[in-house]
């Protein structure tokens, strides 16, 4: 049986399915045959179905990548939601699912080798080109980048050079406080934006979140998974022919890792970070079914992350979200966990 899914609710939210090849790190003996496919005329391509204790359960999704789906492949598939934020829509995709599903991949790719790059890369690539190509109709485009870690429910801006020395998070007396204008558009006090004209300056400024991120990581003991990762590109452009003026905002959002620790064994600082990691990504999932389903009261102000993304998830905006799967026998009970999640079965 095909389970509801946010499907027949959707609107302006998408949800696809991508499921990562086993790679040398999965469990001996792993075979991949955890998930399967249903080939109907009616599932092809959107059916998922994963098999846990010897049961079977089916999802449908907007979309669902096998494991041989190219980044290409998949950046096929969201380049006309990318393109709409050229024409002043404000869009958010996410990629959930456990650590080591293949989130990060699905963003950011792997550098170095030009087909794996991900969706943030492909993205720019594309809005500066479609920028230029609008150049002759009139259109001149500003644009500006930020890029921000919630861990702990507490900001942390990765563009800025002083906290990247920090130690701990939030410990420089920045509050890095929410505020959204009248006209939807968010100022989080002290963030450092940078206005870019380029795929390059976007790539540097990759390079130096990333090398924050990565610093916070060894102090701070594999934090990276634990924490949200938040590039946001605004778009401001303006018609000299026409007047016509677009706001546009693209949000390309790497989830923590959703996977539950024991909690018995959780004591502390590791049990405060679940406990954060927990709500926000919960948080989420009520914020985005509350708008499928058109309730009037959005549950927005429950945690940071939706908070911050408020004015980009309502209203027309356009929400897309990945659910990343592991193939592995070992990771299938948090797989069930993220389609059930993704499709909100309970
Ligand atoms: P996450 O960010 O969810 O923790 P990663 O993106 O780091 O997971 O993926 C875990 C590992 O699997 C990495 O080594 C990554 O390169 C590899 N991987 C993930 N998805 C794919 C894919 N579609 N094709 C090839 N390798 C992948
Ligand atoms: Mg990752």
């Amino acid at each position: 049986k095909l389970h509801n899914t946010i499907l027949e609710l959707k609107g302006n939210i998408r949800v696809f399915c991508r499921v990562r090849p086993l790679i040398p790190e999965d469990s001996p003996g792993a075979d991949g045959k955890v998930v399967s496919y249903p080939t109907t005329t009616e599932a092809l391509g959107r059916a998922i179905e994963l098999t846990q204790n010897g049961q079977k359960y089916s999802f449908t999704f907007d979309k669902v990548f096998m494991p041989d789906a190219s980044q290409e492949d998949v950046f096929v598939e969201i380049s006309q939601l990318v393109q709409s934020a050229l024409d002043g829509y404000k869009v958010c995709i996410f990629a959930y699912g456990q650590t080591g599903s293949g989130k990060t991949y699905t963003m950011m790719g792997k550098s170095g080798n030009p087909e794996q790059k991900g969706l943030i890369p492909r993205s720019l690539e594309q809005i500066f080109q479609t920028r230029q190509s609008l150049q002759s109709q009139g259109w001149k485009y500003e644009m500006q980048v930020s890029m921000l870690e919630i861990y702990n429910e507490t900001i942390r801006d990765l563009l800025s050079t002083k906290d990247s020395s920090r130690t701990e998070y939030g410990s420089n007396g920045k509050q890095y406080a929410i505020k959204h204008d009248a006209n939807g558009n968010t100022l989080v006090s002290d963030l450092t934006v940078v206005d870019v004209c380029s795929t390059r300056e976007v790539s540097f400024l990759l390079d130096q979140a990333s090398h924050s991120r990565s610093v916070g990581k060894t102090q701070m003991n594999e934090q990276s998974s634990r924490s949200h990762f938040v590039f946001t590109l605004r778009i401001s452009g303006v018609n000299e022919n026409t007047e016509q003026q677009v706001q546009g905002v693209l949000n390309l959002i790497d989830l923590a890792g959703s996977e539950r620790l024991s909690k018995s064994g959780s004591t502390g600082d590791r049990l405060r970070e679940t406990q954060a990691i927990n709500k926000s990504l919960s948080s989420l999932s009520n914020v985005i079914f509350a708008l499928a389903k058109k309730e009037d009261h959005v549950p927005f102000r429950h945690s940071k992350l939706t908070y911050l993304l408020q004015p980009c998830l309502g209203g027309d905006s356009k929400t897309l979200m990945f659910v990343n799967i592991s193939p592995d026998h070992s990771s299938s009970g948090e797989s069930l966990c993220s389609l059930r999640f993704a499709s909100r079965v309970n």
